[in-house]
């Protein structure tokens, strides 16, 4: 990589490990040997074939998934589930309960609510969702489906785990999926777009287990169905050759490192900004402490003003990607897998030099 790579705090499409980058751009230029870039590959040949094959495998083994679940790699991003998801497991007089807990969660049931009712638990919305929604204490058991979103990549709150539900459990995990273990098995499908942490962007991964795909509320064109998706083995159209491949390549780094260590370095890294957070007397986080996310960091300072001056004086160290979600503002340091503790440590401090420098200036 050349000398001017820059640390990367982006929310996605965020840093890969540079050890992907390395064998993803080899391969454009000649794919495993083969005399072909893998951007010419064709889909249907061997050689993608066995990328394939070798992706969804991987995603079973590292989420701990049994023969009962097919993993899929569709197009159309995080928003066409929330589609989708509805359009087959939602019937017109159905009910799907929500878990509201930001932006992206409350999107998916916006979306769901043209194929059905889509009711919502619980929220926080109320509080500007600094704060964990409560999870119900109750679920109806007539609901076709509960959804909710692991991680909330704008606000910056995370649930600390995948609980057991009485109706299936369907859960958007597109910015927290492989970042520490799991009970993935609880769900009965869940899905996470590549470009946070498995990969880059255009392709989602979707993992839904069969008894589901026995259920499906409509007839749809075989692009919006999932059982047409798994019974082509995530093949029915042309596959997006080089996300998978990245995505495979990003599997195999996580399985490397194993999900233990990762999982380790993630609460290690997360610790230190909130901590840096904590003491820094310029920045301060809104998040409810037991709620905040191991992703996606939000903090912000006293004012605008000082928020410039920061963003120009991370630029100056190379330091890249921390600006908060447009609908919140501030600052968001997100700490996804490939973020090494080395790059926090930096983080951390530019932050004490900040300080240093603006508290002198004043
Ligand atoms: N869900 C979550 C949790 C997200 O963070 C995002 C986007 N960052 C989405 C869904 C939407 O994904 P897309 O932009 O691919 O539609």
């Amino acid at each position: 990589m050349s000398g001017n790579k820059k640390i990367n705090f982006s929310s996605g499409p965020a840093a890969l490990p540079p050890e992907v980058l390395q064998e993803a751009s080899e391969a454009i230029i000649n794919y495993n040997n083969t005399g072909l870039s893998i951007l010419e590959l064709q889909h249907r040949g061997k050689y993608f074939e066995a990328i394939n094959d070798e992706s969804r495998t991987l995603v079973k083994e590292l989420c701990g998934l049994g023969d009962d679940y097919e993993v899929l790699w569709l197009q159309g991003g995080g928003r066409l589930q929330f589609a989708m998801i509805p359009m087959n497991f939602l019937g017109e007089h159905e009910s799907a309960g929500f878990i509201d807990s930001g932006f992206w969660a409350h999107n998916a049931a916006e979306y769901a609510a043209h194929y059905g009712n889509a009711i919502t638990l619980s929220s926080s919305e109320s509080d500007h969702y600094r704060h964990l929604p409560e999870w119900p204490a109750s679920i109806p058991e007539d609901l076709s489906y509960l959804h909710f979103t692991t991680n909330n990549t704008i606000y910056g709150t995370q649930f600390p785990n995948v609980p057991k539900t009485n109706v299936p459990l369907i859960a958007d995990m597109s910015s927290d999926i492989l970042s520490r273990k799991t009970d993935y098995s609880n769900c009965a499908m869940f899905y996470a777009v590549a470009q946070k942490n498995i990969g880059a962007a255009g392709i989602t991964l979707v993992a839904v287990n069969k008894y589901l795909l026995g259920n499906i509320k409509r007839k749809l064109p075989p692009m919006l169905d999932y059982k047409a998706h798994a019974d082509a083995r995530s093949l029915l159209n042309t596959a997006a050759v080089f996300g998978v491949y990245t995505s495979l390549l990003t599997l195999r780094w996580i399985k490397q490192k194993g999900i233990d260590v990762i999982e380790t370095e993630n609460n290690r890294k997360a610790a230190l900004l909130y901590n840096e957070i904590e003491r820094n007397s310029i920045f301060h986080s809104n998040i409810k402490k037991e709620d905040r996310s191991k992703m996606n960091v939000c903090f912000g300072t006293e004012n605008k003003e000082i928020d410039t001056a920061f963003t120009e004086f991370c630029s100056k160290q190379n330091i890249t990607g921390i600006d908060g979600h447009r609908y919140v503002g501030s600052f968001r340091v997100s700490l996804y897998n490939a973020i090494p503790l080395t790059a926090v440590e930096k983080m951390v401090s530019v932050m004490q030099e900040f300080e240093h420098e603006y508290l002198k200036a004043r």
